[in-house]
């Protein structure tokens, strides 16, 4: 598990601050059956779903990578296409796993040296 940073909403309007984190699971479910259990843990966290997307949600779990398979199913996009460009997952990302490389070749050192370092910080976590 990564450490939480908090950073400041990207979507739509005036919206609350987000907390972000990253974990690394070991899993015998299919990146589909996955994806299912972890929409099923939103649900249980009160997350409702609605048909505008980015909206300020309860709990938010998305697959990043999925070892090195690279999955483009109608609901599902692995690794997910947008986490590239994403401070709040390419931080936490690097605490976990710098040496990570991506299926296209990329590390996520590297990845996160270039990211943008506005609107993020570290949360202090009171578990650690
Ligand atoms: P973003 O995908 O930009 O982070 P989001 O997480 O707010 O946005 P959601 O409304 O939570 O978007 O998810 C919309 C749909 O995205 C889900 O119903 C799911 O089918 C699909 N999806 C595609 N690829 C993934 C992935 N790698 N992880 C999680 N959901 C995914
Ligand atoms: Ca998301
Ligand atoms: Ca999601």
């Amino acid at each position: 598990m990564s450490p939480f940073y908090g950073s400041a909403a990207i979507g739509p309007g005036q919206q609350p601050d987000y907390v972000n984190a990253v974990a690394q699971i070991d899993t015998t479910l299919s990146p589909q059956a996955l994806l299912t259990a972890l929409q099923l843990v939103e649900q249980q966290q009160g997350r409702e779903r609605g048909p505008e997307r980015w909206l300020p949600r309860t709990l938010d779990l998305d697959i990043l990578l999925y070892g090195d398979q690279v999955v483009n199913q109608p609901h599902l996009h692995i690794p997910h296409p947008r986490m590239c460009e994403r401070n709040f997952v390419l931080l936490p990302l690097q605490d976990l796993a710098p040496d990570l490389v991506l299926p296209d070749g990329r590390r996520v050192r590297d990845l996160a040296q270039d990211c943008d370092r506005n609107g993020i910080w570290p949360l202090a976590d009171a578990s650690r």
